[in-house]
């Protein structure tokens, strides 16, 4: 009976932006998610008198194009509410989406067979916020991280100790942590345990929804370097979501933008930093939180993220924006190449 933790595979390719050569690893294709609010039942109740209540919908990810390549790390920045989350959940399968095709390595993941559709999803991990709630506090380590691979026929149940071991250390851990429970871990331990459960199906595909938002400063520095090391040696493509510019900074190769379910700008990192294109990247990068830097100073964005459920028309950063126009609000700008690998979404580009 053979088994195998995963192994470090060679990289195939520099990470690239560039994905017009190779057919990308991850490709969405105007994909939206909408949630529907109900009225409740005091409204419906007073329709019937004659009020006009509806339920109403939230556009939380709208039409958004990405294309990822194999072995790049693809940053996703946005305020809390921007879609951020919900477009990881779509590439992780968690959310179906309600318009657009998502394909992996090719293949339409809703037209798949079922069976290919669940190789396929176990391809694509995601590792969440707060590793106590993502881990069940009743299962040992060695449940938490086996249980997945043994139910996949990735590893024989009797094969599977020797098998978390290897993953545990791999992520930085002692082998006696598969005996313990969740809460006998710091919140970085905690992470790593996350990880590897994530690594124990031999992934491609990482979605980290705000991996190290709840880690200390110099915890966040050695998960970062270990998701740099892993990259390299499992070959993994990451989608990396936070709030923090300065987090992203560290680590992506490309960084997305997101404000209010739209993709405003996309650059590679050295030209998103150096000179942002969409006005509401300039503002973000007004003051940019570093990794290293404990004490920070903000110029906060003019005015409040408008609802969702009520977003601006037009530009949805018109309220906000320091150069809005009367064409503003009234049309949305297109997302279009402005430079060879870059993207913005701004009335301004027209000339
Ligand atoms: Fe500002 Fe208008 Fe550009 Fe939107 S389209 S970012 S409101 S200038």
């Amino acid at each position: 009976m053979t088994f195998s933790a995963p192994q470090p595979k060679p990289a195939t390719k520099p990470p690239s932006a560039d994905t017009g050569s190779e057919q990308p690893i991850l490709e969405l294709s105007n994909i939206s998610k909408r949630f529907t609010k109900r009225i409740d039942i005091a409204a419906r109740l007073l329709n019937l008198a004659g009020a006009t209540y509806k339920d109403k919908v939230v556009h939380a990810v709208d039409r958004v194009d990405l294309q990822v390549a194999r072995g790049e790390v693809v940053g996703l920045i946005g305020e809390s509410g921007c879609g951020k989350s919900t477009l990881g959940r779509v590439v992780a399968g968690i959310h179906q989406p309600s318009d657009g095709t998502l394909a992996f390595k090719g293949r339409n993941l809703a037209s798949m067979a079922a069976h290919d559709a669940l190789d396929a999803s176990i391809k694509i991990q995601m590792i969440f916020q707060d590793p106590m709630s993502s881990l069940n506090p009743r299962k040992r380590v060695i449940d938490t991280v086996g249980e997945a691979p043994v139910f996949h026929g990735i590893v024989q149940q009797n094969d599977i100790e020797d098998y978390v071991d290897q993953l545990l250390e791999r992520v930085g851990l002692n082998r006696d942590a598969k005996r313990r429970l969740p809460h006998q871990f710091s919140g970085g331990q905690r992470q790593r345990i996350g990880i590897a459960r994530a690594l124990a199906v031999q992934p491609e595909f990482l979605v980290c929804d705000e991996a190290v938002a709840a880690l200390d400063v110099s915890i966040q520095a050695q998960i970062l370097n270990l998701f740099m090391d892993l990259r390299t040696d499992f070959d993994l493509t990451y989608l990396f979501i936070s709030h923090d510019l300065g987090v992203v900074h560290h680590i992506a190769d490309r960084i997305v933008i997101m404000y209010l379910g739209r993709v405003v700008e996309m650059a590679s990192n050295a030209d998103l930093f150096s000179s942002p294109n969409h006005p509401y990247t300039q503002a973000l990068l007004a003051d940019v939180p570093r990794i290293d830097r404990r004490r920070q100073t903000y110029t906060p964005i003019k005015g409040e993220l408008p609802s969702p459920l009520n977003p601006p028309t037009g530009c949805h950063f018109h309220p906000r924006c320091p150069f809005a126009m009367k064409r503003c609000s009234e049309e949305t700008p297109k997302l279009r190449e402005i430079a060879p690998g870059r993207l913005s979404a701004c009335h301004l580009n027209d000339g």
